[in-house]
Order: C-alpha cells, then sequence, then structure tokens
C-alpha cells in the first residue's frame, strides 16, 4: 500500500517515540498491566503447590504476599499509565516497584524453602524462581532497569537460600551440588532467553526502522511516479487538444506522433503520418529552401527554432504555418527526437498581404493625388502668368479710372487664385509628407520686414495701426527655412489684417530657450473679431473656418491655418492661440532654430528696383515655349525690346546663344526637345571652351519647390524666378544679375533669388 508522504512521516515518528525511552516504559507499562491476570495463574499455582506440600494457611499466606507486591507494582503503573506520566521519574519509581515486586516473589519461595524441611522442596523453589526470571526478562528490552532490579532480587534470594541450606546442611552434599548445578544451568538458560529476547527485539526494532525508511522511500518514488504520470497524462491531453498542430519526431527525424488539429489542418491521419519524414509529407515546391535549411542547420546543433514557411496539404493546397521546433533532450542530455507546434497563419498572411496591398495602393492614390496637384497647379499657373503679368502690364501703363479699376480687379482675383493653388498644392504635399523644409542661414529680421512690406497697404488701407518689434536676438542670422517662416508669419498678418476693422496689429520677435534648443516666437495681436473658446481648436483643421456667416463676409478658404500649423510642426515648433471674441487674437508662431555661425550676406528685397536699374544696352535672350509667356515678358521688357531676342526650345535657346550672343538668359524649364536645365548645360559647356565670362542665366518655372531650384543651379544657372512673373520681381532679378555686376556679387546672392 502507498501512503502519501505525510502519513509515512507520522508512522516514522510514532515509531521512533516508541521506540525511545519513554516509549519503551509505556510499553512496559501497559503490558505489565494488561498480562496482570496471566501472571497471576503463576502465583496461584505456586500457592496451591504450597498449600498442597506445607499447608493451606501457608499457601494462602504466600498468595497474599504475592498479590501485595503485584497491587504495589501494577497500581504505581496504571497511575503513570492514566495520567500519562512516562517520564524519568515514573521510570524511577517504577524500579522500586519491580524491586518490591520481585522480593514478594523472593518471600514466597522463600517460605516454601523453609516450610519443608526435605531438599525437595528446593527444585519447586529453583523452578518457580526461574519462572519468575523468565517472566522478568520478558520485559528487558522495555524497561532494562526493571528487569534488572528484579534479577538482582532473584539471584541474591536463591544464593541466600542456596547459602543457608549448605550452612545448615539440610540434605545431602551432592544433592546440594546437583540442585546448584542445575540451578546454574538453569540461570544459564534464563540468560540465554533473556539475550535472545533483546536481540530479537532489537533486530525488530532495526526491521522495523528500515522497513519504514522503505515504505517511506517507496511513497517518495510512487509519489515521484504518479506526478511524472500526471504530467504526462496532462502533456498528453495538452497535445490531443491543442489548436496548434503537435508533430513529435523521433531520432530520425521521422513522424511519431501527431495530434487532431495536425489531421484537420493537413488533411493527414496519424496513421498516414507515422514513420514519415516532415519535409516529405509537408513541403510544397514554394516552401522557401532557405527556411528549410534553417531548419535542418538547427537540428544538427540541437538549437530550437522558429519560422514561417509554406506547407502543402493532402488535398494539395498551400497554407502559411508557424513552425516551432524545439529538441527533446532526456535527463542525460541526449537529444530523443524534436517536437514542432505549427500553426496556420494563411489568413494572417493573407490579411497582411490585403494590408499591404491596401497601403500601397493608398501610397501610390497619395502620390498620383500629388502629383495630379501639382500638374494641376503647373498648368494653372501658366495662364495665371499670362493673367496676372498682362495685368501688370496694362497698370505700368496710362488708364482712365475705370479701366485701371477693372485690370486692378483682374490682378487681384488672379493673385488670389494663385494663393488658392499654392494652399492646395502645400497642403496636398504635407499630407502626403513630401514637404521639404530647408535649413539655411537667414536673416529673420530683414525676411519680416520685407514680409511687413507687402501686407502694409492691406493694413493702410483699413486705417489699422501696424508694428513688427524684435526683442533682444542674439544674432542677425538664424539657421530655418526662410521661405516658409515668412509664408506662415504673412499668413498670420493677413488674417489679423482680414479680421481687424479698426485698432491695429502688432508683431513681437522673441527667443526662447526651450529643453530642445532656442525657438523663435513671433507673436501676431490683433485688436479683430476674435474667436469664441470652443472654436479655438477647430479652425487649424483643413478648410475650417471659425464662424461660417462671420468669415464668408471676410473671405478665406479656411487652409492658411491649416497649412501653417503643420510648416510650423515640421519647422520642430507649433502655432499657439489665446483669443477673446470682440477683443482680439493673438496667434504666435513658434519654431525651432539656431544662431547662424557664418555671416551670410542677407538677400535684400528688391522690390522697388524698377526698369532704371536695368542697362539700356542690355541683349537678353528669352527661351519660353509658351507663347504667351513670350508675349508677357516682351511686354515687361518693352523698354529694351531692340534687346530682346526669343527661342521657343532649348534647342534654339543654345543656337541663339551661340550666335546672338545675349547677355543674360531667361530659361524656361519645362520645353520641349530639350529642356531649360540640359539647355544651360549645353550653354556652360560651350562657355568652358571659350575664355569669355559667363553669361547669367536665370530660370523661369512654375514650379516653386526647392528641389527644382538646386536642379537649376546646378546644371549652372544663376538665379530662379518663380512664375507667375511680377515685373518688379523681373526687373530686380535682371538688375541684380545684369553683366556689369561682379562675378562674386551674383554667386553671393544666386541663392537668395528664389525669395524674390
Ligand atoms: P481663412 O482665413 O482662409 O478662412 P485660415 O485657416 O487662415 O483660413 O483661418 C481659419 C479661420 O480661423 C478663419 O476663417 C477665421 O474664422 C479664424 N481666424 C484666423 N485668424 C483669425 C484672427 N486673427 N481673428 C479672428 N479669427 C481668425
Amino acid at each position: 500500500m502507498f501512503l502519501p508522504a505525510r502519513e509515512t512521516q507520522n508512522a516514522r515518528q510514532k515509531f521512533e517515540e516508541r521506540v525511545s525511552a519513554d516509549g519503551r516504559f509505556a510499553s512496559y507499562a501497559r503490558g505489565r498491566l494488561s498480562y496482570f491476570l496471566g501472571r497471576q495463574v503463576l502465583t496461584f499455582i505456586g500457592a496451591a503447590i504450597l498449600g498442597f506440600l506445607v499447608s493451606p494457611q501457608l499457601g494462602f499466606a504466600a498468595l497474599l504476599v504475592a498479590l501485595f507486591g503485584e497491587a504495589v507494582d501494577c497500581f504505581t503503573l496504571r497511575a503513570f499509565v492514566r495520567r500519562g506520566n512516562y517520564g524519568r521519574r515514573a521510570q524511577q519509581a517504577s524500579i522500586a516497584t519491580a524491586a518490591v515486586q520481585a522480593t514478594t516473589i523472593s518471600i514466597c519461595v522463600w517460605l516454601g524453602w523453609c516450610a519443608t524441611s526435605g531438599p525437595e522442596a528446593r527444585f519447586f523453589a529453583v523452578v518457580y524462581m526461574c519462572g519468575a526470571v523468565i517472566n522478568a526478562g520478558l520485559v528487558y528490552p522495555f524497561h532494562r532497569r526493571a528487569t534488572e532490579a528484579r534479577l538482582v532480587v532473584y539471584i541474591f534470594a536463591i544464593a541466600s537460600l542456596f547459602a543457608m541450606d549448605g550452612l545448615t546442611g539440610r540434605g545431602s552434599q551432592g544433592q546440594l551440588i546437583f540442585d546448584f548445578l542445575a540451578t546454574l544451568m538453569l540461570g544459564y538458560m534464563a540468560y540465554t532467553f533473556i539475550r535472545f529476547v533483546l536481540r530479537s527485539h532489537n533486530k525488530r526494532i532495526v526491521m522495523e526502522r528500515d522497513l519504514i525508511r522503505r515504505q517511506h522511500m517507496l511513497d517518495q518514488s510512487f509519489q515521484t511516479l504518479e506526478a511524472r504520470a500526471r504530467e504526462a497524462r496532462q502533456l498528453a491531453m495538452v497535445a490531443a487538444n491543442a489548436n496548434d498542430s503537435v508533430i513529435v519526431t523521433d531520432r530520425e527525424g521521422r513522424i511519431e506522433y501527431t495530434n487532431a488539429s495536425f489531421t484537420r489542418v493537413s488533411g493527414y491521419t496519424a496513421e498516414e503520418a507515422l514513420g514519415q519524414l516532415p519535409a516529405d509529407l509537408l513541403n510544397s515546391p514554394n516552401t522557401d529552401t532557405e527556411a528549410i535549411a534553417a531548419i535542418f542547420k538547427a537540428r544538427d546543433i540541437h538549437e530550437p527554432v522558429r519560422m514561417e514557411l509554406i506547407n502543402r496539404t493532402k488535398s494539395g493546397e498551400d497554407i502559411w504555418v508557424e513552425t516551432n521546433i524545439t529538441p527533446m533532450v532526456d535527463d542525460d542530455g541526449v537529444v530523443q527526437g524534436e517536437v514542432a507546434i505549427e500553426r496556420d497563419i494563411t489568413q494572417a498572411k493573407r490579411r497582411e498581404k490585403e494590408l499591404a496591398d491596401a497601403k500601397t495602393a493608398a501610397e501610390e492614390g497619395a502620390r498620383a493625388k500629388a502629383q495630379f496637384l501639382a500638374m494641376v497647379s503647373h498648368e494653372i499657373r501658366t495662364p495665371l502668368n499670362g493673367i496676372i503679368g498682362m495685368s501688370d502690364v496694362l497698370l505700368s501703363g496710362s488708364l482712365q479710372k475705370d479701366q485701371r479699376e477693372t485690370v486692378q480687379t483682374i490682378l487681384s482675383s488672379g493673385e488670389a487664385l494663385l494663393t488658392i493653388i499654392n494652399d492646395i498644392l502645400d497642403l496636398s504635399k504635407l499630407e502626403a509628407g513630401k514637404m521639404e523644409i530647408e535649413t539655411i542661414p537667414f536673416d529673420l529680421r530683414a525676411q519680416l520686414q520685407g514680409a511687413l512690406a507687402l501686407v502694409h497697404p492691406l493694413a493702410e488701407e483699413k486705417g489699422l495701426a501696424l508694428s513688427l518689434t524684435f526683442d533682444d536676438l542674439p544674432a542677425d542670422e538664424f539657421l530655418g527655412d526662410p521661405g516658409r517662416v515668412r509664408q506662415v508669419f504673412l499668413n498670420l498678418m493677413g488674417n489679423a489684417i482680414k479680421f481687424t476693422k479698426s485698432g491695429g496689429v502688432s508683431a513681437r520677435v522673441s527667443i526662447a530657450t526651450g529643453p530642445q534648443g532656442d525657438e523663435i516666437r513671433i507673436a501676431v495681436q490683433d485688436t479683430g473679431i476674435g474667436i469664441p473658446e470652443d472654436r479655438l481648436a477647430h479652425i487649424f483643421a483643413a478648410f475650417a473656418q471659425a464662424d461660417g456667416a462671420t468669415t464668408r463676409h471676410f473671405g478665406g478658404t479656411g487652409l492658411g491655418l491649416a497649412i501653417s500649423r503643420q510648416l510650423a510642426r515640421q519647422m520642430g515648433g507649433d502655432i499657439d492661440v489665446t483669443s477673446a471674441p470682440g477683443q482680439g487674437s493673438c496667434f504666435t508662431l513658434r519654431f525651432r532654430t539656431q544662431a547662424a555661425a557664418s555671416a551670410h550676406k542677407a538677400a535684400t528685397c528688391k522690390a522697388t528696383a524698377g526698369i532704371a536699374g536695368i542697362p539700356a544696352d542690355i541683349r537678353i535672350l528669352v527661351a519660353d515655349d509658351n507663347r504667351t509667356n513670350r508675349l508677357l515678358l516682351g511686354k515687361l521688357l518693352d523698354k529694351v525690346k531692340p534687346g530682346l531676342i526669343f527661342a521657343v526650345d532649348g534647342i534654339e535657346a543654345v543656337e541663339k546663344f551661340r550666335s546672338e550672343g545675349p547677355d543674360l538668359i531667361l530659361m524656361d524649364m519645362s520645353m520641349p526637345r530639350c529642356d531649360g536645365i540640359e539647355a544651360t548645360r549645353l550653354i556652360r559647356e560651350i562657355e568652358a571652351l571659350e575664355p569669355a565670362p559667363a553669361v547669367p542665366i536665370l530660370a523661369l518655372t512654375a514650379n516653386a519647390f526647392a528641389s527644382d531650384r538646386d536642379r537649376c543651379l546646378e546644371a549652372g544657372m544663376d538665379g530662379f524666378l518663380t512664375k507667375p512673373i511680377r515685373r518688379r520681381d523681373l526687373f530686380a532679378a535682371i538688375a541684380e544679375f545684369a553683366p556689369d555686376q561682379s562675378q562674386t556679387d551674383r554667386a553671393t546672392t544666386a541663392l537668395k533669388t528664389a525669395a524674390l
């Protein structure tokens, strides 16, 4: 029978308690009490023999004496048993009572001995005494001291009786010697018996202890075995009921177990799979050979491996599985096989692909949208170029008042349309993450003052005070994107002027040091209509306005702030707003910057430069495939018309450069046959062969991207003019690059031209 560990432990404890001194004494006491009657049989027989041999009175007296001894001993032991007191003092007391009990037995023997005159009673006495000795010897292992006390009393009694007979001369000498020798023999037998009792008791204890120990070990082994069996059962249940396929292979790599999921996923029953190599059974021609090689390699070095690969089912369908293969190592570290857990991830793979396709399609859509917008914006810019340019031309001539007003309206409508196109283009680029932000040194003060000059007429028209103040700035030049800073500043200023009827608009520029470095802050404060608190968060959304009715009155598309905020964020900052309806608003543009180390000369806005700044005899080559543009440039530059040469494409531009030797070239970027970039390269190659100074080439383009400007400069152009071309910008650029200027000046200002 197998006992739980706790029970064997208890049995062990009980055993040890039983064989301890106290335990043995307890057994002694209880044994003496329970065998009381058995012992009295001997007492009665002895008394009866005495009564028969000597006299009934003597027999009775001996019985009383013997019973008295027993009573003293047993009553004392009973008291201890009742109280459960088996301690040292109880043991000592029981030695005394044992001696008393042995003494009463000795008295009985002595009575019988003395009451007979012949030596015949001696034999009876010796035998009776021997019985008492054996009786005492029986409990020797349980209470040695008590037994020893009894033996001492018995030996003393019998020895004294023999001595007495020897002295009194009872019986013959030979009889005495014979009896004495017989007594010695009996004594020796009693001694052997007691020794035997003691030995067998000790042996029994050793055996019992060993048995208990073995039982304990057996129980432990059984419990371990049972735990393992339980674990094995649980594992088998897990494997059988797992949702994933479980494949166990032997040392040769052959399948020796598969679960129900394996059959469900692969279509193969366990019987079909047994003994097969997984690769033979499950690989498909589409399974990645590198994945298979990695699995074999992991097997060779007994390493676990995780893979995603294609399996082929019994029905011939390819499925994706994620497989986890782990070597099974026994207690001695020997690999006994492998366990592979496979999960069907076909659906997940399908979804992954769908998502990737959707993402590609979305990216493709966004790209197509950006491309479409870029194309549309380019296409619209070209006729706008004509509208705005021609309006400019008309306004520069003499017109009647109403005619001037009409042309002015055409011009401002064209400009409004241009703003919308630019905004939509910017927004689409921001959304597609394609907005390019520059980090170049620029003069912040000059940039903002130039922008302020542009909005000044609007403020003046409404009678608004306009101011721009600078707190202490550590430098004039800062790193950043001047074009974008100016764009956002203009938007904030434009809005502030637009939404303010009286009072004024003030802009304040400061620098602050935040955790991420220096930050420029431009706060534009107005005294306008203000924005209700609950609309503040919305005005930064595209096409959103604070209040449809009010803003309809002021006009606008609701794109400006959306673009400005995204630009500010791309520049490492943001736009914050505080406002009180009826009192005004404060928009603060923040962007990260650094004071520029090198002192770059700032571009000066030559908006005021006029035709007077252009040398009268200058010969300008205009290369543009668009007739309207050529016409426009002809009109804008009518004062230098004799010096104007036209080319309709890049090839003609190169030819005219050769044949006419112009002083300056205005080169459209996109032209048939040979575009502006290519034509510029060819011209620079020709120039490289001649000692004459290089002719300045200014790009004319509807694409206002930094990348276009870089391409132009890379091809050897000197400047950059964005369509629609404004009269003042054109004059300023020509004045800047006209050949009387030194080459050094050109190089310094070339980069800045785009900002004009
Ligand atoms: P738009 O001005 O073209 O409508 P914006 O994106 O620049 O577009 O501005 C969004 C809206 O935010 C405006 O229509 C207006 O309602 C509100 N707003 C912007 N600036 C101001 C301002 N300075 N004062 C009051 N409202 C403003």
